[in-house]
């Protein structure tokens, strides 16, 4: 007997063992794109930034290192202190009404930002690889 199989195909040859075929590649690939595709996002949504990046009336006004303590004033209509801390940046005071920006707390991640209304400032966080923040 002849061990060649069916010319046809559509028969079901007997695999020596189990093979990649073209789906199984194909869901392979697609399940790692998945995976690649959320890992990173994952990587890029929360890193931690390097650079304070202040600005007042919508003009970049300082650029802090975040890993170097710094305290930095911003003038306008009221006056933010904002201070650099063990890599976080925070509105340490302000002369603003309501002194949200106060209370907004600390950052350190790519892409936060604290705002003074009154006062048109904002800081934001900026990490020098990864720029491109995901809305
Ligand atoms: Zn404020």
């Amino acid at each position: 007997m002849n061990e060649t199989p069916p010319a046809g195909g559509r028969t079901a040859v007997p695999l020596p063992s189990w093979k990649f075929n073209k789906r199984d590649a194909a869901l392979c690939a697609a399940v790692v794109l998945c995976a690649l595709l959320l890992g990173w996002r994952l990587w890029l949504a929360p890193p931690i930034g390097d650079t304070v990046v202040v600005s007042h009336d919508g003009v970049v006004i300082a650029r802090l290192p975040l890993n170097t303590d710094a305290v930095y004033v911003v003038e306008g209509a009221y006056e933010n202190v904002v201070r650099v801390e063990d890599g976080k940046a925070f509105i340490e005071s302000a002369t603003c009404p309501g002194q949200d920006c106060v209370h907004q707390g600390a950052i350190s991640k790519t892409g936060s930002s604290i705002v003074c209304l009154p006062n048109r400032v904002s800081i934001r966080i900026e990490g020098g690889s990864a720029d491109v923040i995901i809305g």
